[in-house]
């Protein structure tokens, strides 16, 4: 799979916005002071895709390419079995999801021992970001099979219709879901439980299409749109209101259950970093390197002084 993109970049800006809602306040205040950025970069991991060759692969798995089934297993393990090679060719968004949550517990655990909390904080706020986005990929049922795009079934232009097109017909009728972020003791069985209760929806997603198509008196499937000089086909509100009645809600459901996710993910790994002090350890940078600056600036003018700059004040 390399053409398609992921939700749309709205809706994947939404989830991070949503699933900020769901956290409980000792990280909610971080994340919210942090909210305008964690959006911009959620679809960073979709543009990387024009300038990084290896980025394609770490959106999605071809689990109907595991005729036996595949068992949960790390990145090493699944090396072994499968070869390297295989793995990418089939897509490796779980072992993605594990490595750069791992990559997050490091870097919140380092939360306040580097000088350089700006550099960390960057850091936190671009794999905060990529998780949330790679979390996203894996609540979409078609990010889960070879058959990604209905290419295989007379059904192209089926990725878009349902994490596109659905969501921008429908949404602003959705009734809205309360979240509420969870630990999650044992994240790789989460990963793959996420991803395979995807896979379980991808034969309702082709068939539902097929069935809404053949519906005597459905709607048009296509029609043209205008957006600003852009005339473009796309699947019409009818056909696309139909499609979602006819699955439903599927759409609306793991959107809510994307953000639930993202939001336990971002969570967990906060605990799992020891529950670090985010907010002072990493969102006082100028203050922390003014400090800094200023004992490295005394030290060259007074190199024999015993030094006093820098003791809080009492
Ligand atoms: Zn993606």
């Amino acid at each position: 799979m390399v053409t398609c993109s992921s939700w749309g970049f709205t809706p994947h800006r939404e989830l991070h916005a949503v699933a900020i809602t769901a956290l409980p306040s000792p990280v909610f205040g971080f994340f919210k002071a942090h909210q305008h950025e964690l959006m911009v970069r959620a679809v960073d991991a979709d543009k990387r895709k024009h300038s990084v060759k290896e980025e394609a692969a770490r959106h999605y798995i071809d689990i109907d390419h595991y005729s036996v089934g595949i068992p949960q297993c790390g990145w090493h393990e699944a090396c072994i079995r499968y070869s390297e090679d295989t793995l990418r060719s089939r897509g490796i968004l779980p072992w993605r999801i594990e490595r750069v949550y791992n990559q997050l517990v490091v870097e919140m655990s380092n939360c306040g021992v580097s000088d350089s909390s700006e550099a960390s904080l960057d850091r936190v706020l671009r794999l905060s970001a990529d998780l949330g986005h790679y979390i996203g990929d894996a609540h979409v049922p078609l990010h889960t099979t070879s058959n990604y795009n209905g290419q295989f079934t007379d059904q192209i232009g089926i990725h878009a219709l349902w994490e596109t097109h659905v969501y921008e017909t429908t949404r602003a009728y959705w009734s809205g879901q309360r979240i509420k972020a969870v630990y999650i003791p044992d994240i790789r069985d989460w990963i793959w439980s996420r991803i395979m209760s995807s896979n379980a929806n991808v034969k309702e997603v082709l068939h539902m299409e097929k069935a809404v198509r053949k519906r005597v008196g459905a709607p048009d499937v296509w029609g043209y749109r205008t957006r600003g000089r852009t005339l473009s086909l796309i699947p019409t509100p009818g056909f696309c209101e139909e499609y979602n009645d006819s699955l439903g809600g599927m759409v609306e459901k793991r959107f809510y259950m994307a953000a639930e996710g993202i939001a336990s993910v971002w969570y967990s790994a906060w605990v799992d970093a020891g529950a670090p002090d985010l907010e002072n350890g990493l969102n006082k940078p100028k203050h922390r390197n003014l400090m800094n600056e200023l004992s490295h600036f005394l030290r060259a003018l007074f190199p024999n002084q015993k030094e006093h700059v820098g003791e809080a004040p009492k």
